[in-house]
């Protein structure tokens, strides 16, 4: 018989954007009401978190929307070729930061998604961090994908494995990494059976969709995200791994919101899926579809937490299977805009976090 319900700890986003302004406004109580006891704050803003200072006052904006919540939101550093190792060990000491977040940009400046063009170019060039972070045990949380004009766009994390991540990983055995967001089987085979400190967070959307969605109905700018979703053995492939309960592997939406009017014009929609409203139902509905719910508690709220000096949640959180209208988008009467497209915005989901 099918479970009408599942009780877990309360949950935490190993991989989130909240942007800045009336967005940040908009999509953060979207993530608080979800029960999140926190989440890893991305730093990729217009002008990038790149120094404590920057991080300190991003954090402070932050906090003055938490309205009573008890939400920790974890700070991260944007890696850049300028990036003195000293500030990064300082600004993990003083707890500004929890982790150091690395964006790769070509030589002409283009990096591989939103706000990445600040991105380290020269990768060689940053050993003396990684050096640094591997000695205090900071976390490097990588956007693994090639950023070259002559490397298929379906290929970029695959070749990004192999020319970056293989010889940080065998230069640096102590370095705890985690693969952001990760999308192709080839690298999900890596990170399960590589001997290192690796873990990878994983979005719902890239648990649910591939890469045929991007063209449904014509050009679908609602599932063009960064990376790109992949063919269906590789979004099979990962979902075997995290519903067969590999720890390696955790939740992280990468929810990453943009105003409607970026989203769906016809050259240059910008590359993001906002998941935050209703992140936990649609995890719920792949580990539900999979007949897996004893792995769900360890992939939403358990699995590396530590890694980000968090704790697993005393509290606990129930979803319950019981149907309900996902609104098509998220916006603020007293803002007015941005509004925002909601991933599998206007449906209706099975299941419902009652609280
Ligand atoms: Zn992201």
């Amino acid at each position: 018989m099918k479970e009408n319900s599942v009780t877990i700890p309360r949950w935490f986003d190993r991989h989130l954007h909240v942007r800045d302004g009336d967005m940040l406004r908009i999509v953060l109580p979207c993530t608080l009401k979800q029960r999140a006891t926190g989440a890893i704050i991305m730093p990729n803003l217009a002008d990038p978190i790149s120094t404590i200072e920057k991080a300190k006052a991003y954090r402070d904006r932050i906090t003055a929307l938490l309205d009573g919540s008890d939400f920790v939101p974890c700070m991260t550093l944007y890696l850049t070729d300028h990036t003195d190792p000293e500030e990064v060990v300082r600004g993990f000491e003083e707890g500004v930061w929890r982790a150091v977040k690395l964006y790769m940009a070509n030589q002409k400046g283009q990096g591989g998604t939103t706000g990445s063009a600040h991105g380290v170019k020269d990768l060689l060039g940053r050993y003396p961090v990684f050096e640094a972070m591997e000695k205090h045990k900071i976390p490097l949380l990588g956007h693994f994908e090639a950023v070259e004009e002559d490397v298929d766009e379906f290929d970029r994390e695959i070749v990004s494995v192999d020319r970056d991540l293989k010889p940080i990983l065998k230069s640096f055995p102590g370095l705890p990494v985690v693969f952001e967001h990760l999308t192709d089987g080839r690298a999900a085979d890596f990170v399960a059976e590589v001997d290192h400190n690796i873990h990878a967070t994983v979005t719902a959307h890239h648990l649910m969709i591939n890469r045929n969605a991007m063209f449904w109905g014509g050009m679908n700018p609602g599932h063009y995200c960064k990376p790109v979703p992949k063919r269906e053995t590789h979004r099979a492939k990962v979902r075997q791994y995290v519903t067969s309960g590999n720890r390696r592997f955790g939740a992280g939406t990468d929810s990453a919101p943009h105003d409607e009017s970026v989203k769906s014009r016809c050259y240059g929609c910008a590359a993001g899926i906002f998941t935050a409203l209703s992140a936990v139902e649609l995890y719920t509905m792949v580990f539900d579809e999979d007949n897996a719910f004893e792995h769900l508690g360890p992939f939403l709220s358990e699995n590396f937490l530590a890694l980000y000096g968090m704790r697993v949640s005393s509290e606990t959180m129930t979803i319950e299977r019981q149907g309900w209208h996902l609104p098509e988008s998220v916006s603020s009467q007293l803002i007015g805009t941005p509004t925002v497209k909601v991933f599998k915005g206007g449906a209706d989901l099975p299941w419902k976090l009652a609280g």
